[in-house]
């Protein structure tokens, strides 16, 4: 039988997963269950859009069985099944699967302790099996499969039989060591526990064979041991629960469970609105970047149900691009399962909801701002820069939703600070909001310009990031107070005379020297009453900054 080799991606991600050393195996389960999860998804929306499917609902279930004698566990599933070459493309490379994510992001590091944070997916098995078999029959075919692996040397396709469409993963769970007690999880107590844990949300029985005590027949106090079917799980999703019963420990594990991403949420909003449209929702802000936030590849969006059936993984209307961090998930009744994603776009439903969304996490950053300060500086200094995006991309539109969550450096304060602060403490003489910008904050501290500025005892806000004077420049002013950038011409401030005729005529000699000298690289050469302890400084005229023409010219054209 011709062995295959696994894509070198794949076989790294697996040796690491037998190898293993990570303490919460268990998550083996959770991965498996979801996949089984996802399977029965798959195959409930096309019963669902296509007439001529009929199924009943009591047909979609997980069933986890556990083998003592023959050491095997199992977990089957009634979902959409996988042909001959989606085993092969799908167990045999990780290409398409959260995993690769996962496997980019660590590369460089030791991912033992990171596996149980993130999605490892289907190869999880092999850290508690020596060997793992799939046996899938795909909807609407005659024909059934078996994939076949020991690990890293490869694996097996061949044909099967098997009667129900879907799929059975079969782990020869490996024999205890003296570090692991594999055996835990052939026990039903344990495999409970586990699913209860991990897998209680999932919308779909999990059922195993349980034994319980029952009284003998036509005894009355005789018991016997019977084999009984249970569902484990509580099957409610955790968006449809009372917000009342659930714990931050609940939302936590419900962003693992979804690979929303490596960290824990900073924030997570529970909504359930009930009104011209209906939906749940579940959204939460990361605490770290991801690794590909600021790159074309990063996709934004949000997971879009209708009525609990899983019909988009990243509906990207959902969300508007200076929210683009935010993860989760959203379900509602408003919705047709049929939509296409054409049709989506211009759903008046979803915009609605859309709308709605954004608002709530525009409060949320509010009442994180107000509340909890030093979050919110972690959060900005994440996120920051994709808010000052938005200002500059379509300031017309979002304004209101978001100056008021800008922060900048003030060097009076020495810390962050919003505009609205800033000009809470403005002198009534202060005519501008004065900024600086440049590399950091050491840099533009020592810049000649800001000496006046201080010295006049007004803030200065320092602009360290790119973007700040572009998306400055496009608000222009914030509560009627302009923006003023300490290197630009006119100041407002009224000890700046002019210079007077005479400076300049003495002057005049040396400026004309000094201009031919740098030719091409100043446009003049004058005399300053700006300067205090520095003896020149560079400046510019009209709306284009120094900072701003450095930045622009070092974009490619
Ligand atoms: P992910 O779930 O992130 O896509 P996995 O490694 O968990 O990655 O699974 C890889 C792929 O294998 C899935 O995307 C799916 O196409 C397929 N698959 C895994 N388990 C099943 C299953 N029980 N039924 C059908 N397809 C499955
Ligand atoms: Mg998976």
């Amino acid at each position: 039988m011709e062995k295959k080799q696994f894509q070198a991606e794949s076989k790294r991600l697996l040796e690491m997963m037998i190898s293993s050393i990570y303490s919460q195996k268990e998550i083996f389960l959770r991965e498996l269950i979801s996949n089984a999860s996802d399977a029965i998804d798959k195959i409930y929306y096309k019963a669902l859009t296509d007439p001529k499917l009929v199924f009943n609902k009591e047909d979609y279930y997980i069933k986890v069985i556990a083998d003592k004698e023959n050491r095997t566990l199992t977990i089957r599933d009634t979902g959409i099944g996988m042909t001959e070459d989606e085993l092969e493309n799908n167990l045999g490379t990780i290409a398409k699967s959260g995993s690769l994510a996962f496997k980019k992001e660590h590369k460089s590091q030791d991912g033992h302790e990171l596996i149980g944070q993130f999605g490892v997916g289907f190869y999880s098995a092999f850290m508690v099996a020596d060997k793992v078999t799939v046996i899938s029959r795909a909807l609407g075919s005659d024909h059934a499969f078996k994939w076949e692996s020991t690990g890293t040397d490869g694996y097996t396709i061949t044909p099967c039989e098997k009667t129900e469409v879907g799929t059975d993963i079969i782990l020869k769970i490996k024999e205890n060591t003296e570090e692991e007690n594999y055996d835990a999880f052939l026990e039903t107590y344990r495999l409970q526990e586990i699913i209860k844990k991990y897998s209680d949300f999932i919308r779909y029985p999990i059922k195993m064979d349980v034994t319980v005590k029952k009284l003998k027949e036509g005894s009355e106090n005789e018991l016997v041991d019977v084999q009984e079917e249970q569902t484990i799980n509580s099957m409610v999703p955790i968006w449809r629960k009372n917000k009342n019963e659930l714990t931050p420990k609940d939302y936590e594990q419900f962003y693992k469970e979804k690979h929303y991403g490596f960290d824990k949420p900073i924030k997570y909003v529970h909504l359930n609105v009930e009104g011209t449209v209906t939906y749940q929702a579940i959204l939460f802000i990361p605490e770290t970047i991801p690794f590909n936030y600021y790159t074309k590849e990063y996709e934004k969006g949000l997971e879009l149900y209708s009525n609990g059936v899983l019909i988009m993984n990243k509906c990207a209307d959902l969300l508007p691009d200076h929210f683009s961090f935010v993860k989760g998930m959203v379900d509602s009744d408003s919705l047709s399962l049929n939509i296409s994603r054409e049709m989506l776009q211009h759903d008046r439903q979803l915009k609605l909801i859309a709308k709605n969304i954004a608002r709530k996490i525009k409060s949320q950053l509010q009442s994180m701002l107000k509340d909890e300060r030093e979050k919110y500086e972690q959060f900005y200094k994440s996120f920051g820069r994709q808010l000052k995006y938005g200002v500059y991309s379509d300031f017309g539109a979002n304004k209101e939703t978001l100056q008021d969550l800008l922060l900048f450096y003030s060097s009076k304060e020495k810390k962050l600070v919003t505009l609205d602060e800033y000009v809470s403490r403005m002198p009534e003489d202060q005519k501008y909001i004065y900024y600086a910008t440049g590399e950091s904050i050491e840099r533009i501290e020592k810049l000649p310009q800001t000496e006046i500025v201080a010295d006049k005892g007004y803030e200065i806000l320092y602009f360290t990031d790119d973007i700040d004077e572009f998306a400055i420049k496009m608000m222009m002013s914030y509560k009627d107070k302009p923006f003023k950038n300490v290197s630009s011409g006119d100041l407002g401030i009224e000890a700046e005379e002019q210079e007077t005729d005479q400076e300049k005529q003495e002057n005049q000699e040396l400026f004309d020297y000094m201009k031919n000298q740098l030719s091409g690289k100043v446009t003049n050469v004058k005399a300053s009453k700006r300067l205090k302890n520095h003896p020149v400084c560079l400046s510019s005229e009209g709306e284009i900054t120094i900072e701003m023409e450095k930045i622009l010219n070092a974009q490619p054209n």
